[in-house]
């Protein structure tokens, strides 16, 4: 169940901006503008709804398309001007077929944007891209590294060296972002597991 927001509806003359973020990764979709009608909307029907100002009309993301947001909670800023939402997208949120309107892969949450610049590794050059190496090498290397690096952090970890254990995290997720892409798993399915097992 998720309540209405406490919103200065005079203070924003009754149009709060709402931005939607992926609830699984972070990742920011896009921001519309809510009135009091579309906000209550959104929480009835649990689909992010907006006023869209060129419509000059309640408009609930997806009506056409099908690409609809569900709703997974919301609420306000500290000054009460602002929402955010946690959503689960029904496929490509940008009208224009992108995940995100913001369609940078710097928009993505850290794990995000090293597991795009793996997967754009998938095709690439060996000779030049370790990460191209591990991902048209043999499977079993990939698997052997997180095995490796796993160890790694685990003796950094005993021996107290600080600077050794971020350098042995950071191969660890790179290596592990590496495993993921080759298995075609996402960090989103990954943290899926994670919220289940936090309810
Ligand atoms: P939809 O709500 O996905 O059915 O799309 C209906 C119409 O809303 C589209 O034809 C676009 O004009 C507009 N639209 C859809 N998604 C977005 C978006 N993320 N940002 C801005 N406009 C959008
Ligand atoms: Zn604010
Ligand atoms: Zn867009
Ligand atoms: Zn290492």
């Amino acid at each position: 169940m998720t309540t209405l927001p406490n919103i200065d509806w005079e203070k924003v003359d009754n149009m709060v901006p709402a931005i939607v973020q992926h609830h699984l990764t972070g990742q920011v979709l896009m921001q519309g503008y809510m009135n009091p009608a579309a906000l209550q909307r959104t929480i009835d029907c649990q689909m992010v709804t907006f006023f869209s100002r060129s419509k000059q009309r309640l408009w609930t993301k997806g009506e056409e398309s099908g690409n609809h947001l569900k709703l997974v909670t919301l609420g306000s800023d500290c000054d009460h001007d602002s929402i955010l939402i946690q959503a689960l997208p029904v496929g490509p949120t940008c009208h224009l077929g992108t995940t995100s309107c913001f369609a940078d892969v710097a928009n993505q949450p850290l794990l995000g944007k090293l597991a795009a610049v793996v997967a754009s590794r998938r095709d690439g050059d060996p000779d030049s891209s370790y990460t191209a190496q591990l991902l048209q090498g043999n499977p079993r290397r990939v698997a052997q590294k997180v095995g490796e690096e796993g160890v790694e952090v685990a003796l950094a970890a005993a021996t107290n060296d600080k600077q050794n254990l971020k350098d042995e995290a950071a191969d660890l997720l790179y290596h592990l972002t590496v495993l993921l892409e080759q298995q075609q798993v996402s960090f989103a399915e990954v943290a899926q597991v994670l919220l289940k097992r936090a309810k």
